[in-house]
């Protein structure tokens, strides 16, 4: 059965803490979901490759992820070569996903940049028959852009108001990247206990941006079709 969005980032904890909000929102209307690492953190700071595999378990299951993968490429070195880009083709013809989820294309991060753009192309030459893999082509309807450290102007906005909590919960699975005390491990940007104050700071000026409390935004080359664009404004604070 296909899913109806595919979430693509480079390190497991870079999904939660863009977009969890958004695949809490599409699970509980009913869509389904899968979640893909392409690397398994293993350059990061803290945690090692098998603490951070039993965190991204964890965060899928509160996320409701119907699965996630990791393709064990390289951490902190990502390559957008072709081997990689056959990976995420076979991976993009068998899940059939309509929306496909991913890093900005421009990042601080090296790993978060080139991860946007191999999906971006992956995303592309799955559709192209003539690359053969198990499964027949099939090219995603849009892929939608988060940002991580660089901000992007919002192309729109998801109300993720009512799914911060469960939200919370999914970043927290990740407990070795982030704030706590008790740990022995370097510090790190993450593990400040700013650094969660300020994911949350950037969801509630999403959300102010559409009028309410918190927000995830996306950057997407095409606009999406309103229908109604009374409705769409309604709710925010008048003006322009
Ligand atoms: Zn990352």
């Amino acid at each position: 059965m296909p899913v109806d969005v595919l979430a693509v980032a480079a390190h497991p904890d870079d999904i939660e803490l863009a977009c969890a909000g958004t695949l809490l929102r599409l699970k509980a209307s009913g869509r389904r979901f899968g979640i893909v690492d392409l690397t398994r953190g293993e350059m990061g700071t803290r945690g090692t490759p098998e603490s951070r595999a039993a965190e991204a378990g964890k965060a899928a299951e509160v996320l409701g992820a119907e699965f996630r993968e990791n393709l064990g490429l390289t951490d902190g070195g990502l390559e957008r070569n072709r081997e990689s880009e056959l990976a995420l083709i076979a991976l993009i013809r068998r899940e059939k996903p309509r929306i496909v989820l991913t890093s900005y294309p421009d990042d601080r991060h090296p790993d978060h940049r080139r991860a946007g753009e191999l999906v971006t192309d992956a995303a592309f030459y799955a559709g192209l028959r003539k690359i053969e893999t198990a499964h027949a082509a099939h090219r995603p309807q849009q892929i939608l852009y988060f940002s991580t450290a660089t901000m992007q102007p919002p192309t729109f906005v998801v109300d993720v108001t009512p799914f911060m909590e469960k939200r919370r919960e999914a970043i927290r699975a990740f407990s070795s990247q982030f704030h706590d005390p008790s740990s022995a491990e370097p510090e790190t940007v993450l593990s400040q206990k700013t650094f969660l104050e300020m994911v949350e700071a950037r969801a509630r000026h999403f959300g102010f941006l559409i009028g309410v409390e918190f927000g995830e935004g996306f950057v997407s080359k095409r606009p999406p079709r309103v229908d109604d664009p009374i409705a769409a404004f309604e709710g925010l604070e008048p003006g322009f």
